[in-house]
């Protein structure tokens, strides 16, 4: 999909609650020029696959540098196949390194740190931006020529994102708020946001403050009485029955977010908690399982690729399978 002569969208099909209609890949850099991709996928076929059809749209078969936009395993899980099948630089988050352990290739690693510029054929600008909240390394890229942001899980194209720092998103989406020229902004998750005749991407920014305050107020609310609650108490009591259950989880961790948040500016206090003490018995007697688990599912794939095996080495041969001796043709 187009989003302008330099940047193509690469729309992901999911049906996933926590990433809600598509996981989106980026492709910036004019037809012939040097390549950027903003964010890799999942480390599946389909993202494989569907981002060389987009390379292959505008002629290209390579990429020069695939930039992420944060460390988690959506995002991230093709660096290693990019660096060696389509010869991309990887580039991540300075502070993202450490918590990509096993998902970067051996060389050919950059890091990428607030403020850095890149630059690619044709004059195309494209800026950093660390923008944490969602996760501490969360970096936003932006062309300002072009009025277009890529936010990564910072904003996302149909619902809200999931917070680990209250703070520090709060202050992330108010940089992104004095930024000079946004028209488009580019999601990790879902659709498009651009400027319309009724409302401005940039509305999307000011929702999300707006959103978030709402919570910490709903959050306070129920605190109200005195009471002491659970996270997920209080998640239930704001949320009730207008989310997907298994939304639920990513919503007490919003809650958890807000409730750490106002913990730090003194506003609530918290009691310990008492962690459970798992049995030692249980814990090995599931780790066997899991394993047990683990070679079953391998054997069915060795399975079912030698099934598949046999089917394409039965097309290269005589049906032996259903001849003792086949039928023989001569001229009458
Ligand atoms: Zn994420």
């Amino acid at each position: 999909m187009k989003i302008s002569d330099n940047v193509r969208m690469v729309p992901v099909p999911e049906d996933q609650p926590m990433r809600p209609t598509s996981t989106n890949i980026y492709i910036i850099g004019q037809r012939g020029g040097q390549t950027l991709t903003i964010d890799s996928g999942e480390a599946i076929d389909k993202f494989r696959w569907m981002l060389r059809g987009y390379l292959a749209a505008i002629d290209h078969s390579e990429i020069g540098v695939a930039a992420i936009t944060h460390h988690h395993f959506d995002h991230s899980g093709n660096l290693k196949h990019v660096n060696e099948h389509l010869k991309a630089e990887v580039a991540v988050p300075e502070n993202g390194v450490k918590l990509l352990r096993g998902r970067l290739p051996k060389d050919g690693v950059k890091t990428y740190a607030d403020g850095d510029t890149i630059e690619l054929d044709g004059g195309i600008r494209v800026q950093v931006m660390t923008s944490p909240g969602h996760s501490v390394d969360s970096l936003c890229y932006y062309i300002e020529e072009e009025g277009i942001l890529f936010t990564g899980d910072t904003i996302l194209g149909n619902t809200t994102s999931v917070v680990g720092d209250v703070n520090s998103y709060m202050a992330s989406l108010r940089r992104l708020l004095e930024l000079p020229n946004v028209q488009v902004l580019c999601p990790g998750h879902g659709p498009l946001i651009r400027d319309t005749e009724e409302a401005k991407a940039r509305d999307r920014l000011e929702m999300y403050v707006a959103h978030r305050q709402m919570r910490e107020d709903q959050i306070l609310e129920q605190l109200q009485d005195g009471e002491p609650k659970t996270s997920w108490q209080i998640m239930e009591a704001i949320y009730g029955d207008t989310i997907d259950k298994r939304l639920r989880r990513a919503a007490d961790g919003n809650v958890q977010a807000h409730l750490k948040s106002l913990q730090k500016s003194g506003v609530v206090k918290a009691s310990r908690g008492v962690k459970k003490r798992p049995n030692p018995a249980t814990v090995a007697r599931s780790k066997a399982k899991e394993t047990a688990n683990r070679k079953i599912i391998q054997q069915g794939k060795k399975l079912d690729k030698a099934q598949r095996n046999r089917i394409l080495a039965q097309q290269e041969n005589p049906p032996t399978d259903q001849w003792k001796t086949p039928p023989s043709y001569q001229l009458r």
